[in-house]
């Protein structure tokens, strides 16, 4: 598919009246609803407990997450597992993906430079997103970096004004027949890539965890 046409999207790729991630997972690594999957290695569906009260949502795989065909398996991941730990957040309660499951990268001699999904990616890849939180029935999405947040909380939405506070799901972020409930509660921080890229390593990472407490002292109540 030409980089200039608009993609066609995920939603015909979506099996209906799914019950199982399994079965949303075997259905996604087929999918073509945009040109991401020409170049990438797999697609990398989210990963989690069913029962899992928190979903977290990044922006997209990495270089390592798409070899592996796992999201947040990489140097990022494990700050973030570190730091959900840290925070006091049950592991066994999250569940973990991104709003665009294939890596976006350009190729600079043998590496594969990140590059950030566009808009057209984030719109074409939501029907996967929308019928994980149709599964998941979260309590609590966290979301991940400023691609994310704008994607799923709105363009207005600025991570570094409104980090670390919980509110219910805005309003105008909400989508006709689409996720997320009324009562889901919101909360954005950084995307732990940029704790790895800080100047200030360890001021990054407690911004992190104190953003995560606050999701962890609303789970525990
Ligand atoms: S990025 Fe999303 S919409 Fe595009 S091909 Fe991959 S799974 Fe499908």
């Amino acid at each position: 598919m030409p980089s200039t046409e608009a993609p066609i999207g995920a939603q015909k790729f979506v099996p209906e009246g799914t019950r199982e991630l399994d079965e949303l997972k075997a259905a996604a690594a087929g999918c073509e609803g945009c040109e991401l999957h020409e170049n990438a290695t797999q697609t990398v569906f989210g990963r989690g407990a069913a029962s899992a009260r928190v979903v977290f949502v990044g922006e997209q795989p990495g270089d390592i997450e798409d070899q592996k065909g796992l999201p947040f398996v990489g140097p990022a991941g494990r700050l973030l597992r570190e730091a959900v730990d840290a925070a006091g957040i049950d592991a066994s309660n999250v569940y973990i993906t991104n709003a665009v499951k294939h890596f976006r990268f350009e190729l600079r001699g043998s590496r594969r430079i990140h590059q950030s999904p566009g808009p057209a990616h984030i719109a074409a890849c939501r029907p996967w997103l929308v019928a994980e939180f149709a599964l998941l029935k979260p309590e609590m999405v966290i979301v991940l970096g400023a691609t994310a947040a704008k994607s799923l909380l709105g363009p207005a939405f600025r991570v570094t004004r409104s980090r670390g506070q919980l509110m219910p799901w805005p309003a105008s972020a909400q989508h006709p027949g689409d996720f997320p409930a009324a009562d889901v509660q919101a909360l954005a921080t950084i995307h732990p890539s940029a704790v790895l890229r800080a100047d200030d390593r360890d001021a990054a990472y407690k911004g992190l965890v104190d953003d995560l407490k606050v999701a962890a002292e609303a789970l525990s109540r």
